[in-house]
C-alpha cells in the first residue's frame, strides 16, 4: 500500500507539515478590520515605493539563451522575472489593477508593474504558487496564454490545472510537494519541484485548502532559484536545505543562488504569524535555506495588511545590520529593477 503523505488530509483538502492550520474565521476577520479602522491602519507610507524604469534592452538581450547571465527582475509584489538556464520564468504573475476576483473592488496596486505584460520577453515557464488572488490573476495568466509564440507553461500546485484548463490553457504541469518536472535547458537540465511552505488556499468560502500552495525550487546549470510563495516560518525551510543539501555542497557550487522571500503583509501578528513573516522570520529563512543571497519580494505594491506599504525594506535594513550582515545578502530592489547574479560555478 502507497502512503498517503501527511498533507493530504482525509476529507480531499490540504494541510501543512508542522501546523493545523484553520483559516481565520469571520468574526476574526472582523476584528482585525475593526481594530485598524480604529487606529487609523495601515498609515500611509512615508516614503515613495522606489521604481525605476526596467532596462528592457537588457532584459530583452538577456532572454536569448546562448550568453544569458542568471538574473531577476523585480516587477512588484511576488512577480519576479528571473533569467536563468536559457529560460524566462515568472513567478506568481499579477499586473492587474486590483488583486481581486472582480476589477471594481478589492486591494487595489500603489505602483504599476515594473514591466507591462506586452514589454515581457517571451516566457517559457510561469510558477503559480498558491490560488490567493494576489498570485493567481485570472487577466495575466490569460494574458501570458496568448502570448507571442505560444503558451508559456504553467506550473501549479496539486488541485489547479483544471481552474487552468476551464479557461483554455493547456500547458500546465501540476505538483505535489516535493515532485519534480525535468526539462532541457541551455547547457543541460533544469529541475523544477514544488516545495512546502506554511500557508493556505482559498478563492472562495467553500474552497479552504481544496487545492495545494507551496514555494518552488528551480535548479539550472548556472543558477539554483527558491521561490518562497507566501508562507508562515516553520521548520519547511531546513528541511528543503536537507533535500538539496546532497547537490548544493560546496564542490557543487554551494547553496541557492537567490531565495525570493516574501517580507511584507505581517501586521497584526495575531493574525497573521501562521500565514505570513514578519522581516525577522525572513532572515530567518534566508539563514536556514543556506541562500547565498536573498530578495525580499511580497511588498510595496498592494496594501493587504496593516503595516505601511514602505515598512519592510526598512525593518530588512535595520535587522540585517544588527545580525551584521551584507546590504547585498539579503537585498530589496526597485520596481523594475534587475540584479545580475553570479553564474553557478562548480568547483573541482
Ligand atoms: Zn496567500
Ligand atoms: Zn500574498
Amino acid at each position: 500500500m502507497t502512503q498517503v503523505p501527511k498533507h493530504h488530509r482525509a476529507d480531499g483538502r490540504f494541510q501543512n507539515n508542522y501546523l493545523e492550520f484553520e483559516p481565520r474565521s469571520f468574526a476574526e476577520v472582523l476584528r482585525w478590520k475593526w481594530n485598524a479602522a480604529r487606529k487609523g491602519l495601515p498609515k500611509p507610507p512615508s516614503t515613495p515605493i522606489p521604481s525605476v524604469r526596467a532596462d528592457l534592452a537588457f532584459i530583452r538581450a538577456n532572454a536569448e539563451s546562448e550568453r544569458q547571465q542568471p538574473a531577476v527582475t523585480w516587477i512588484g509584489h511576488a512577480t519576479v522575472l528571473a533569467q536563468l538556464g536559457g529560460l524566462n520564468v515568472l513567478t506568481d504573475p499579477i499586473f492587474s489593477e486590483r488583486a481581486s476576483p472582480v476589477q471594481f473592488v478589492g486591494p487595489k496596486r500603489h505602483q504599476p508593474p515594473g514591466l507591462s505584460l506586452a514589454e515581457l520577453p517571451s516566457i517559457d515557464l510561469v510558477l503559480v504558487s498558491h490560488n490567493h488572488y494576489d498570485h493567481m490573476d485570472e487577466g495575466s495568466l490569460c494574458g501570458l496564454a496568448k502570448q507571442a509564440g505560444g503558451s508559456p507553461w504553467f506550473v501549479v500546485p496539486l488541485g489547479l490545472a483544471g481552474w487552468f484548463q476551464h479557461r483554455g490553457i493547456e500547458r500546465v504541469i501540476e505538483l505535489d510537494w516535493w515532485q519534480s518536472h525535468r526539462m532541457q535547458c541551455t547547457g543541460g537540465e533544469v529541475e523544477l519541484m514544488l516545495v512546502p511552505a506554511q500557508h493556505w488556499s482559498a478563492r472562495g468560502t467553500s474552497d479552504r485548502m481544496k487545492t495545494l500552495w507551496g514555494g518552488f525550487a528551480i535548479l539550472a546549470p548556472d543558477c539554483h532559484l527558491f521561490f518562497a510563495g507566501d508562507t508562515g516560518y516553520s521548520r519547511d525551510f531546513s528541511d528543503i536545505r536537507q533535500r538539496f543539501a546532497g547537490r548544493q555542497g560546496a564542490a557543487e557550487g554551494g547553496g541557492f543562488d537567490i531565495a525570493l522571500i516574501p517580507i511584507g503583509a505581517y501586521e497584526p501578528r495575531w493574525f497573521m504569524t501562521e500565514q505570513h513573516v514578519n522581516v525577522e522570520e525572513a532572515l530567518k529563512i534566508h539563514r536556514d535555506l543556506g541562500a547565498k543571497r536573498s530578495l525580499g519580494v511580497h511588498w510595496g505594491t498592494f496594501e493587504l495588511t496593516d503595516e505601511p506599504l514602505d515598512e519592510p525594506p526598512r525593518q530588512l535594513a535595520e535587522q540585517r545590520a544588527a545580525l551584521g550582515l551584507a546590504e547585498g545578502e539579503f537585498f530589496s530592489l526597485a520596481i523594475g529593477q534587475t540584479q545580475v547574479l553570479t553564474p553557478r560555478g562548480k568547483r573541482g
